[in-house]
C-alpha cells in the first residue's frame, strides 16, 4: 500500500470542510497548528491501494504573508510538501476562487481542482467547458457537491492519478508582462548565485515573484545582500515605469489570466463582475463591433505613423541631402574621388536611407506601446484570434504581421510578444511575405510602366493579397510540418485597462527605437559599404571607357563590377523566369535593401543624352519587357530573399543562423518556383 498526504486548500465558504468530511468520513482528529490558535484538522481514508492522509488547510483568498491563515497554508504547502494539493473552489464564483488556484499553481505542486458547489453553479445557468479549463490549468478538475457527498470516487481517483503521474513542466502560467518578467529573470539569476538552500526549498521563480511583491516573510528568509539589492532596484524601476506597486500590477495580471480562462470556458457568465473594464470589453471584444473597432484603430495607427511621420521624414531626407551636398561641394575636384563616392553614395545613401524611416518607426512603436500599456492589445489579439487560430497561429501573431507591412525588421522584433516558441518561429518565418514599405518603391516603378491606369490600383491590391495569402498558406504548412505540434489552447490574458504612464510609453518606444538605430549603425553600415565596393570594383580598364559619355561609363563600370558580373553569371538561371542580367544585377542589390532594386535599375539604364527628350526609365522598361515579365519581377521581389537587415534580425531573435538561412533560402526557392510557374504558364496564354 502506498501512502500519500493531500492538503485541502480553498476560499472560506467554498465547502472545503464539507469536501474534507466527504473524503474522510469519521476518521478525523482536530488539533492546533503549533503556536497559533488556528485549527488543524487531519483525516485519513483508503482508496484502492493508496492510504491517503488529508490535511484541511485554513480557508484563504490568497497566499500573501498578511494573515496568519495565509502563512500557515502557504508554509504547509512549501515546507511539508504534500503529494497533492486539492483546491476546493466555489464553482458559482469561479473567477474569484481561481485567484488562489493561480497562486498554488505558482508553487509548482501537483494539483487537483475540486469543482465544488457545482449544483449551485448549474442552478444559476452557468455552463462550463471543463475539458478546456482542465487543459488550460493543466490539472484534473472534478465536479463535486460537498454537502451531498457527490463526486467522492471521481475526486479520489483524480488524486491518486495525479500523485502517480509523471511531473511535467507547466506550459500555461501567469505571465507578468515584459517589464516584470525581465526583472523576475534578473532576480532569479541573482538567486542562482546566492545560497542554494532557500532556492532549493522554495523554487527560483516563486521566490523571485514573492521578492518582487515585497513579501515580508520571504524577504526575511533571503539574506543575500546582492539579491536584496537587485530586488530593491527592480521595485523602484517598476514603480516609476508602471506607476504602481509591482504587487498590484502582478495581482492584475493574475486576474487577467483568470479572466481570459473564464472567457473561454464559461458560457453563460452571469456572475462576471461588471466594472468599467467589463463594460468596455463587452463592446470592444463583441462579435459584431470587435473587428470594425480593431480595424479602425489600426487605420488610425497607420495614418499617424505614415502621415504625421512623413514630416520629420522629409526633414531627415533634407538633412541627409544637405550633408551629401556639403561633402560634394567641399571636396576638392579629382581628390580621392572614390572616397567621396563611398561617403556620399555608400554611407549616407545606405545608412541615411534607413534612418529616414526612424520617425515612422518611433511613432509606430509609440502607438503600439500605448495600445499595449492600456491593455487594448490583449483585446485586439482576442478579437483576431478566431481567424488566426484557423491557420495555427496565436491571435497575437497578428500584431507583428501588421507591422510587417511597414518593415519586416521591427515586425520580427515584435514577434517577441508571443510566448510560445513554435508560434514565434512560424510568425517570424512568414513576416517577409507581408509586403514591406521598401518593396512599394518597386511596385511604384513597375505598375505604371506596364499597366493602364484603371488596372494600377487593383494590381497593387493583388500583389499585397498574394503576399497575405502566401503567408497564410506558408504558416499553415509550417505548422503542419517543421513546427508541428498540437495547437495548445491558450489563455488570452485580459488584464484590466489602465492609464499608461508617460515614462513607461517613452521607455518602451525608446528601447525599440534604439535597436533600430543600432542596426542602421552596424549591419546596414557594413552592408552598404560592402555593396558599394562590389558595385564599383573592379574598375574597367581605361581603354574600355574611351570616348564614352559619363553615363555610359557608369553603365560599363557596373557591368564590369563584381555585382554586374554576378548578375551576368546568374542570368542563365533567371532566363526561365523571363529576367535578363539587368534584373539579375538589380535583384542582387535588393538583397541589401529592397529599395536598392530601383536605384540599381536606374543606374543600369542611365543613358547618355542629357537632353529632356531622353526616354524615362519606365519607358525603357516598357520597351524591353512585356507586362508578364513586369509582373513576374514584382512577384519575385515580393516573395524572394528578405533583405540583409531582416536576415540579421531573424538571426538575432531566433538565436540561430539555421532559421535565418532557412527563411532566406526557403523564401527564395518559393519565389523561384512560383515565378517560374507564372511566367511559363503565362507565356502560353498571353
Ligand atoms: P468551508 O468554509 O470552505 O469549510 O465551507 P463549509 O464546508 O463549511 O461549507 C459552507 C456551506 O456551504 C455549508 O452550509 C455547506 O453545507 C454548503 N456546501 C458545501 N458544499 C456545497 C455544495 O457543493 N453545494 C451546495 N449547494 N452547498 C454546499
Ligand atoms: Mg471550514
Amino acid at each position: 500500500m502506498k501512502s500519500i498526504t493531500v492538503a485541502l486548500a480553498g476560499n472560506p465558504n467554498s465547502g472545503k470542510t464539507s469536501v474534507f468530511n466527504l473524503l474522510t468520513g469519521a476518521h478525523q482528529h482536530v488539533g492546533n497548528y503549533p503556536g497559533v490558535t488556528v485549527e488543524k484538522k487531519e483525516g485519513q481514508c483508503i482508496h484502492r491501494d493508496w492510504r491517503i492522509t488529508f490535511v484541511d488547510l485554513p480557508g484563504t483568498y490568497s497566499l500573501t504573508a498578511y494573515s496568519a491563515e495565509e502563512l500557515i497554508a502557504r508554509n504547509h504547502i512549501q515546507e511539508d510538501r504534500p503529494d497533492v494539493v486539492v483546491d476546493v473552489i466555489d464553482a458559482s464564483n469561479l473567477e474569484r476562487n481561481l485567484y488562489l488556484a493561480t497562486q498554488i499553481m505558482e508553487m509548482d505542486v501537483p494539483m487537483v481542482l475540486a469543482f465544488n458547489m457545482s449544483d449551485l453553479a448549474e442552478r444559476r445557468g452557468l455552463k462550463f467547458d471543463l475539458d478546456q479549463l482542465s487543459r488550460l490549468l493543466e490539472m484534473r478538475i472534478v465536479p463535486t457537491v460537498g454537502n451531498k457527498s457527490q463526486g467522492r470516487t471521481e475526486l479520489l481517483d483524480a488524486i491518486v492519478e495525479t500523485a502517480g503521474a509523471e511531473r511535467r513542466e507547466r506550459i500555461h502560467r501567469v505571465t507578468y508582462g515584459q517589464e516584470i518578467e525581465d526583472k523576475l529573470l534578473q532576480i532569479q539569476q541573482a538567486l542562482d548565485r546566492s545560497d542554494g538552500d532557500v532556492v532549493a526549498r522554495y523554487g527560483r521563480r516563486w521566490l523571485a515573484i514573492k521578492l518582487l511583491e515585497q513579501d515580508e516573510d520571504v524577504m526575511s528568509k533571503v539574506h543575500d545582500q546582492k539579491v536584496l539589492e537587485v530586488v530593491g532596484r527592480s521595485v523602484v524601476h517598476l514603480r516609476t515605469i508602471l506607476g504602481d506597486e509591482p504587487e498590484i500590477i502582478m495581482a492584475d495580471r493574475r486576474y487577467g489570466f483568470i479572466s481570459g480562462a473564464c472567457q473561454e470556458t464559461i458560457q453563460n457568465s452571469v456572475e462576471r463582475r461588471h466594472d468599467i473594464s467589463d463594460t468596455i470589453d463587452a463592446v470592444v471584444t463583441s462579435r459584431v463591433l470587435g473587428l470594425p473597432i480593431f480595424l479602425l484603430l489600426m487605420y488610425v495607427v497607420f495614418f499617424l505613423t505614415f502621415k504625421i511621420g512623413s514630416y520629420p521624414m522629409g526633414w531627415l531626407e533634407a538633412f541627409f541631402g544637405m550633408l551629401a551636398d556639403a561633402i560634394t561641394s567641399h571636396w576638392s575636384d579629382g581628390h580621392v574621388e572614390w572616397l567621396r563616392s563611398l561617403l556620399v553614395d555608400g554611407v549616407i545613401g545606405g545608412v541615411g536611407g534607413v534612418l529616414v524611416f526612424l520617425p515612422n518607426i518611433l511613432l509606430l512603436f509609440m502607438a503600439i506601446a500605448l495600445l499595449e500599456d492600456t491593455g487594448y492589445m490583449a483585446r485586439a489579439a482576442f478579437v483576431i484570434d478566431r481567424i488566426m487560430h484557423k491557420i495555427g497561429l496565436h491571435g497575437k501573431s497578428f500584431i507583428p504581421m501588421l507591422i510587417g507591412f511597414g518593415c519586416s525588421v521591427p515586425a520580427i522584433m515584435a514577434a517577441r510578444i508571443l510566448d510560445n516558441r513554435r508560434n514565434q518561429l512560424t510568425t517570424i518565418m512568414v513576416i517577409p511575405l507581408m509586403s514591406c514599405g521598401a518593396r512599394l518603391t518597386i511596385y511604384a516603378l513597375f505598375i505604371p510602366a506596364f499597366f493602364p491606369p484603371h488596372w494600377q490600383g487593383p494590381m497593387l491590391w493583388l500583389i499585397y493579397l498574394i503576399g497575405i495569402a502566401l503567408g497564410i498558406v506558408a504558416a499553415k504548412v509550417l505548422r503542419l510540418t517543421v513546427f508541428r505540434g498540437e495547437t495548445m489552447p491558450f489563455v488570452m490574458e485580459l488584464p484590466p485597462y489602465r492609464m499608461p504612464t508617460s515614462k513607461g510609453v517613452l521607455v518602451h518606444t525608446w528601447q525599440r527605437g534604439w535597436l533600430y538605430i543600432r542596426k542602421a549603425g552596424t549591419v546596414i553600415l557594413a552592408v552598404s559599404i560592402a555593396l558599394w565596393f562590389a558595385m564599383n570594383f573592379p574598375k574597367p580598364p581605361a581603354d574600355r571607357l574611351e570616348g564614352r559619355s559619363a553615363q555610359e561609363a557608369r553603365q560599363e563600370g557596373l557591368r564590369y563590377s563584381t555585382v554586374g558580373r554576378v548578375g551576368l553569371a546568374v542570368e542563365p538561371l533567371l532566363r526561365p523566369l523571363g529576367f535578363d542580367w539587368r534584373v539579375g544585377t538589380a535583384l542582387i542589390g535588393s538583397v541589401a535593401a529592397k529599395e536598392l532594386f530601383v536605384s540599381q535599375l536606374g543606374i543600369i539604364y542611365a543613358v547618355e543624352s542629357p537632353d529632356e527628350e531622353a526616354p524615362s526609365l519606365r519607358e525603357q522598361l516598357r520597351a524591353d519587357y512585356t507586362p508578364l515579365v513586369g509582373f513576374c519581377v514584382m512577384l519575385f521581389c515580393l516573395v524572394s530573399a528578405p533583405c540583409i537587415a531582416t536576415v540579421a534580425m531573424t538571426r538575432q531573435e531566433t538565436n540561430s543562423w539555421g532559421w535565418a538561412l532557412f527563411q532566406f533560402f526557403g523564401l527564395t526557392a518559393l519565389a523561384y518556383v512560383l515565378t517560374l510557374l507564372v511566367y511559363q504558364v503565362g507565356r502560353l496564354w498571353l
